[in-house]
């Protein structure tokens, strides 16, 4: 496969997202409402086009959603969800071998980055993956989220690399896999069970055979 760079998710591809839910547990009781409500509102956003402040749109939806004031709603975007939420992932270990995988791929000389639907802000920091990654990018510095093709321009344009040159790497089907491969790009997906017509390159279920893989591609 001739790539010059290769794109991890964050949530449940660098880490195991039911680890995520266990340890934030206590996050769902503290903010119920606010959980349940902020879920619902970023299903719908991925599908509404065009968006023009993608912000000001999350930011009012979830106060229509939650019958709060636009402040309120605010507060619990960036000091609940884009701050507290970050903290669960304190002291989370990576999946085994992610870090072999990252320091194997810098050593043949290519590029590493990760694009996240959320602000990823100390979580690479967190799981002790941050000496290894080139570029952080979240999907709403694009203004759209996954599986929309903006993120993935942000990416390729960061990269100043085309799409097919880049190697998508997630854990979510429609999100990462078609959203990438959609755009040009490579696809490799951890999944527990292959899924039939997957336009993904390969799909993998530990990061111990990743570079195996990679190779055979
Ligand atoms: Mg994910």
């Amino acid at each position: 496969m001739r790539i010059k760079a290769v794109v991890f998710d964050v949530d449940g591809t660098l880490y195991p997202n039911r680890l995520m839910y266990i340890k934030s547990v206590s996050f769902f009781f503290s903010y119920p409402r606010f959980t349940v409500h902020f879920g619902k509102i970023r299903r719908r956003i991925r599908t509404i086009r065009p968006i023009d402040d993608f912000q000001k749109l999350q930011r009012q939806m979830l106060a229509d959603s939650m019958k709060i004031s636009l402040t309120e709603a605010d507060r619990y975007i960036l000091e609940v969800m884009y701050t507290e939420w970050e903290e669960c992932l304190k002291g989370m270990p990576a999946y085994p071998f992610v870090r072999e995988t990252m320091e194997n791929l810098r050593a043949r000389g290519l590029t590493i980055g990760v694009l996240s639907d959320f602000p990823i802000g100390r979580k690479l920091a967190y799981l002790g993956l941050d000496s290894l990654v080139d570029f952080a990018l979240t999907a709403e510095q694009s203004g759209y989220l996954k599986p929309n093709p903006e993120p993935f321009r942000l990416v390729s344009g960061t990269l100043a690399v085309p799409p097919e040159e880049v190697l998508f790497v997630g854990n979510h089907y429609e999100y990462d896999i078609l959203g990438a491969s959609s755009f040009g790009m490579k696809t490799a997906h951890l999944t527990g069970r292959r899924i039939a017509d997957s336009p993904a390159d390969f799909s993998f279920r530990s990061y111990e055979h990743f570079m195996e893989k990679l190779d055979s591609c």
